[in-house]
């Protein structure tokens, strides 16, 4: 049985606590390991090496630490056969889906390789008379990450690259859900020759979350989660003077208008609704057609759709349907489907019951489709985060808009048109983070910054891309004045304009 612990100085750390949570291979069912769960002072002691390590990583240059990147990128697309097996085993995502996870993981190495570009800073001289000022970005110091399951390589990927680039060193806490691909990909960081204690890892639950909130050594958080949590981790960092971002739930909408291609929303929805089994932040949960008769034609061209999907385990090479985390997602996740019945909606597409032969205690659920579900129940205002597509429709464009605008959650969000002109309208009006138009899962690239509104995002700064590199550093301005023989006597106002 695979026995997981922690990571620190560059090694696995057994910790010194007894508790544990057991690792499942959702497709079966079977415990396949466990991971120890840290006791707040196993978290203090790890936070303490990266203490200690952050004078000597932060005075790095900035190319030596790039260096050390370029590595460990290499590294990564060497082994992500073996990340992906990893990965897909405890996640049960399929092969495909984990391999592209990770390529976007290392997407954001490629971005944190150009640190010492990014991190230039300005310079003006002359600002009076003999003055100039100039501008630098410092580390913030000790960073951690509390990440979410569903993405366990690309969410931490989202953050440690960019902090420890920028100088800072970094303690996560991964999901203790499917945690085995972190502490390779650790070792891998090793091997690249990061140096000891700049990247630890404590794995943990609610206990090893409060120690990290409440060490004063923490400088900054980034959390990435469902709300509720997040909602926590940000009052409690902030609270204890961190900075905190959290970056939490969705429901995503796409807007389908009239005279949009329907095979081309049709292959979007598959892909987005269904891929990952609904496990994704970025995925479609709610698509509105515009009218009727729109509506008509997608119920009608998607429902065959859904049902031909191959639903497996992700040892199956043609799976495109894989199961969910947990016996108790997969509790919930019905529990919803009961709750949309009883209100009315209609199950166009059932995908409860299945049996997958010498899989039978695997979590899978079958794509589902609701129509006719209205804004009040549960099945709309929740997250389902399972592969469960509703459709509510819409009489009018105006009617989407505001829908999508009165949601509570403000990640992602797509519209499919032909119109430039209602594509420019719905993307300039909508209080959403991040707006495809006919691209169904708007993630940003590495370069650019990744995060929701609303009750999507806690805290300023969205993550990687330039708004990455703010989060993980101070600006700090300087004015100076060199003795020049001018003796300016002393000065009793601010100075500007022509007596500067
Ligand atoms: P989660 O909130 O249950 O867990 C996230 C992290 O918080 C984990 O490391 C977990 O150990 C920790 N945690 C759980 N309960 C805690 C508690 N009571 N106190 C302190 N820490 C606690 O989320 P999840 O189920 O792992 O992931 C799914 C959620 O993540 C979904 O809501 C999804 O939308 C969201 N998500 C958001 C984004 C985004 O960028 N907005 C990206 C990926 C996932």
């Amino acid at each position: 049985m695979n026995e997981i612990s922690h990571h620190m100085a560059n090694r696995p750390w057994a910790g010194t606590s007894d508790r544990w949570s057991e690792i499942r291979n959702p497709a079966t069912g079977a415990v396949t390991g466990r991971v120890a769960l840290a006791s707040r002072a196993d978290v203090d002691t790890v936070v303490e090496a990266a203490r200690r390590a952050l004078p000597g990583w932060a005075a790095t240059p900035p190319a030596k630490r790039a260096a050390v990147l370029f590595d460990f990128r290499d590294l990564l697309r060497q082994h992500i056969d073996e990340l992906a097996a990893l990965l897909s085993a405890e996640h049960g995502k399929t092969i495909p889906d984990a391999k592209g996870e990770i390529a976007r993981g290392i997407e954001v190495v490629e971005f944190a390789c150009g640190i010492p570009q990014l991190l230039k800073g300005d310079y003006s001289e002359s600002v009076a008379t003999n003055v100039d000022s100039f501008s630098v970005r410092q580390p913030v110091g000790v960073v951690a990450g509390i990440t979410p399951f569903n993405f366990p390589a690309m969410v931490p990927l989202w953050m440690y690259p960019v902090a420890i680039a920028c100088g800072n060193t970094f303690v996560l806490k991964p999901s203790e859900k499917d945690p085995s691909v972190v502490l390779r990909i650790a070792d891998l960081l090793a091997e690249a020759g990061l140096p000891e204690g700049v990247f630890n890892v404590v794995n943990g639950d609610k206990e090893a979350v409060d120690a990290l909130l409440d060490n004063p050594a923490v400088e900054a958080i980034s959390f990435v989660g469902s709300t509720p949590i997040g909602q926590y981790i940000y009052t409690r960092g902030a609270a204890n003077g961190k900075r905190v971002q959290a970056l939490c739930g969705a429901k995503n909408h796409m807007v389908v208008m009239p005279d949009a291609d329907m095979d081309q929303v049709v292959d979007a929805l598959i892909g987005s609704a269904y891929g990952s089994a609904g496990e994704r932040c970025m995925a479609i949960s709610v698509v509105v057609p515009v009218g009727e008769d729109t509506a008509d034609r997608l119920v009608a061209a998607l429902s065959p759709r859904i049902r031909q999907l191959r639903i497996a385990p992700c040892t199956d090479p043609e799976a495109e349907l894989g199961p969910v985390i947990s016996k108790q997602s997969q509790t919930r996740i019905l529990g919803l489907i009961e709750e949309g019945l009883a209100r009315g909606a209609e199950l166009v597409v059932d995908g409860r019951g299945i049996s997958i032969p010498g899989h039978e205690e695997g979590y899978f659920i079958g794509g589902c489709l609701f129509d006719r579900v209205t804004t009040g129940m549960s099945i709309y205002r929740e997250e389902i985060f399972g592969p469960v597509l509703s459709v509510v429709r819409a009489k009018t464009y105006e009617e989407a808009v505001q829908m999508v605008n009165n949601h509570e959650f403000g990640n992602g969000t797509a519209i499919f048109t032909r119109d430039g002109d209602a594509a420019r309208d719905f993307w300039a009006r909508v209080r959403i983070g991040m707006v495809g138009v006919n691209v169904p899962i708007p993630v940003p690239v590495a370069y650019h910054s990744f995060g929701g509104w609303k009750r999507s995002l806690f805290g300023d700064h969205h993550i990687h891309g330039m708004e990455g590199v703010r989060f993980y550093t101070r600006l700090k301005t300087m004015t100076t004045r060199w003795p020049s023989g001018i003796r300016t006597g002393a000065e009793f106002n601010f100075t500007s304009g022509k007596d500067a």
